[in-house]
């Protein structure tokens, strides 16, 4: 279990969920991670349980100097960045005539944005440095197509499929290797917010959405955090040196169904 010996890595949104499985995936693996989450709160929490391989940083991904001093302080307390995983997201959902651009555009703020400028930032330091880095960015099977009521959220993760590839493609000179992932459903806080969107627009009692959306998954279960960490150690392991620009289902099966 050393395949990340020696690298660093900044997670973004590190704090719970997917993105805290795949900082204590990366320990495991040998990796010092920085947990950069807007609740920094819940952060320190996070990184205090992971162990001294994990520090806590205060990020907005929306906000151009939390950007700037997040990379700093990380390359202050590691000495380089060699893996960035954009996974700091949040949901949305509403009819298409009850859409407020305000919350649009927060949307995209953080789910889009945030990964443009964090790739940016990032690379501009890896190229600097010279670091043959990796960049994870985290999409949804919502970017592969339309939901009726989740218009804004699937179209922030179709960009970060499409961002994916450009980027992917722009950073091949520099020894960057830009990928993403897809996964279906999966478990965990996430959800809460996610169901309260469906009760209030499909009148669904609480959880009712959450175990349809788990039934319907080819596999016979929603995934777990867990079930992603493999592909996040995959894609930044040197194994992968050669895939770029592409975007891993990784959905129980969710993309055939
Ligand atoms: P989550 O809501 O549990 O965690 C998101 C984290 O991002 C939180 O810790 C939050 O504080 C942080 N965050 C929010 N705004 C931020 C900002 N402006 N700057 C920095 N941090 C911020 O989400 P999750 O379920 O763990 O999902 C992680 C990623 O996986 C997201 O990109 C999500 O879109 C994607 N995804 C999730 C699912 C799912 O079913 N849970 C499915 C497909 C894709």
């Amino acid at each position: 279990m050393t395949r990340l010996q020696g690298k660093t890595a900044l997670i973004t949104g590190a704090a719970r969920g997917i993105g805290r499985a795949f900082a204590e995936g990366y320990v495991r693996e040998g990796a010092r991670v920085a947990i950069a989450d807007i609740d920094i709160g819940r952060a320190r929490q996070t990184a205090a349980e992971i162990g001294e391989a994990a520090i806590a940083i205060e990020l907005d991904v929306t906000q151009q100097d939390s950007i700037d001093a997040a990379v700093a302080q990380i390359i202050a307390a590691f000495g380089q960045i060699d893996i960035l995983i954009n996974n700091a997201a949040i949901f949305t959902a509403a009819p298409l005539v009850e859409i407020e651009r305000a919350d649009y555009q927060r949307v995209f703020d953080i789910n889009v944005s945030g990964t443009l400028f964090m790739m940016q930032a990032v690379a501009r330091h890896m190229i600097e440095q010279g670091i043959r880095g990796r960049i994870i960015n985290m999409a949804s099977q919502a970017g592969r197509r339309g939901e009726p009521l989740v218009a804004v959220y699937c179209a922030t993760k179709a960009a970060v499929i499409s961002l994916t590839q450009s980027a992917g493609l722009n950073l091949i000179p520099h020894g960057i290797n830009v990928n993403a992932i897809a996964p279906g459903v999966v478990d965990g806080e996430h959800w809460d917010g996610v169901d309260a969107f469906f009760a209030r627009y499909e009148g669904k009692a609480p959880g009712q959405k959450k175990a349809e959306v788990g039934a319907s998954v080819p596999y016979g279960r929603m995934g777990q955090a867990s079930d992603l960490t493999g592909m996040a150690v995959f894609l930044a392991s040197d194994e992968a040196a050669y895939i770029v620009a592409q975007t891993y289902n990784v959905d129980g099966g969710q993309w055939m169904s």
